[in-house]
């Protein structure tokens, strides 16, 4: 039997910003089909990001579905000092990139200042997503003598990168702290960690979120090649991961990225983790109203690489075309997604699975084998949907938990619909509940067949031992 229609499975995350900032604006986003907000603490005040949280929290209770918060931490991002007014950088010419505190006038100041320790002759200094390319030949007491390979017009605050050059800072900075204890405060669902590094960086992340008391879920973000080596460990400590192709792009290369973008994706899958693909997805929205087909191609290839999310972030943090973009993205997932077949040729979980994951795995086989019309899980973390999600089910995976953090945080995973229930006694009444939620939600109607997994120790998370096939 064919699947049924579904919703879209692949989920849409959108950077808010000044082009999103009206109450207006972001209804809109939800109505195009927004899953997840980001709020970019590299950009914008608190004050703003207290705004755009106030408004989604609200927007989600009238669209009755959860919209993750995802709140992004700037991390170890070197960056220009003040310049006063933007500079021209002239191929050929010779530059002086220092410290911000030591740099003196004339010379490019970058902070943090412990650059001009680390900088050494042959190194390469990258401005502006690598649009300026500086090549560093001399350095003396902390200030580097630069030859512009590449030049253009430089301005203040602008990003900077050392490729392959390790800078002794820590993964969250004071004013990353500063905003963790804010978005934390604003009850975001997930902190987003630039520029990781190490599985450490991860942790030390985790601990804090959990010192505060808070259940926001970390995404590792992987843009640096330390991240890249170090990926399984990052993969196994982070709740969720985000392809950055941007910085990714500017530190190993742009020509490395298709792959790492496909590898990045895999590993996150194998252990059942969301995987965000993110940056220049819709580029050309930005100013325009249509895609160009390159980014319809790769927002199609993201998808069959196995994102569980893709995320927009100029074109609808500063565009001219923001809710069009997410309904462009919309309309490209619903029309590369029915091509996805049965476990999308994904790897195998592992050798040796837990009981949930082969579980989970004989749960999408009898819904295949049955042509039910959903699989329902109900879960306590939402780990056991996601363990779901990674097999790629044609069938909507129906999470049903009575904990509202994770209903929040699947709302970034693949092809998952989250519904509250709430809590119960016994797997008898979870069951019947799970049906009445998913009737209620219209993805099942009253006769139709489907499959549902359950702990029969109910409420003790990752006690998923038996399916049930049932009908509605
Ligand atoms: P950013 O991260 O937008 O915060 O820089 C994403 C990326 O680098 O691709
Ligand atoms: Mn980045």
């Amino acid at each position: 039997m064919a699947p049924a229609p579904q919703p879209r499975r692949t989920k849409i995350v959108a950077t808010l910003g000044p082009a999103t900032s009206s109450r207006d604006r972001v209804s809109a986003l939800v109505s195009a089909g927004m899953d997840a907000a980001r709020l970019n603490f590299s950009h914008g005040s608190h004050a703003d990001h207290e705004t755009w949280a106030g408004l989604v929290r609200e927007l989600q209770a009238d669209a009755g579905r959860p919209i993750a918060l995802i709140a992004d931490l700037q991390g170890p991002k070197l960056r220009l000092g003040e310049l006063g007014t933007p500079r021209l950088l002239e191929n050929g010419s010779e530059i002086v990139v220092a410290g911000e505190e030591t740099a003196a006038d004339g010379d490019l100041p970058v902070s943090p200042s412990v650059i001009g320790e680390v900088l050494q002759p042959g190194h390469e200094v990258l401005i502006a997503d690598g649009q300026i390319r500086l090549l560093v030949l001399k350095v003396e007491a902390g200030r580097a003598r630069c030859a512009v390979v590449n030049g253009g017009l430089v301005s203040s605050h602008k990003g900077v990168n050392v490729p392959g050059v390790p800078v002794p800072i820590p993964s969250l900075t004071r004013k990353d702290l500063d905003d963790l204890d804010f978005a934390l405060g604003l009850g975001v669902d997930f902190v987003a960690l630039s520029f990781v590094r190490s599985a450490a960086d991860v942790r030390d992340l985790r601990e804090l979120i959990e010192a505060a008391g808070a259940p926001a879920h970390v995404i590792a973000k992987i843009e640096k090649a330390e991240a890249v080596d170090a990926l399984d460990a990052v993969v196994s400590e982070a709740d969720a991961l985000m392809v950055a192709r941007g910085d990714l792009g500017v530190e190993i290369g742009p020509t490395a990225v298709p792959l790492l973008q496909k590898r990045i994706i895999l590993t996150s899958l194998e252990r059942g983790k969301p995987v965000i693909t993110a940056t220049q997805m819709l580029e050309s929205m930005v100013h325009d109203h249509e895609p160009s087909r390159a980014e319809a191609s790769d927002i199609a290839n993201a998808i069959l690489d196995g994102s569980s999310a893709l995320m927009l972030s100029e074109e609808t943090a500063i565009g001219d075309y923001p809710v069009e973009a997410v309904a462009f993205m919309d309309r490209i997932a619903c029309a590369v997604e029915p091509s996805l077949g049965y476990r999308h040729e994904l790897p195998e979980a592992s050798d040796e699975p837990t009981v949930g994951q082969a579980m989970s795995n004989a749960a999408c086989d009898l819904a295949e084998a049955l042509g039910a019309r959903a699989v329902l899980v109900p879960t306590f973390s939402g780990r056991t949907a996601s363990a779901v999600a990674r097999l790629r089910p044609r069938r909507p995976i129906v999470a049903l938990t009575h904990h509202p953090e994770a209903l929040q945080h699947l709302a970034i995973e693949w092809g998952v619909t989250p519904l509250l229930i709430p809590e119960c006694p016994d797997v008898e009444e979870l069951w019947a509940r799970s049906i009445e939620a998913a009737r209620r939600s219209g993805l099942v109607s009253a006769g139709d067949r489907v499959v549902i997994t359950a702990g029969t120790t109910v409420n003790v998370p990752g006690g998923t031992n038996v399916i049930k096939v049932d009908v509605a």
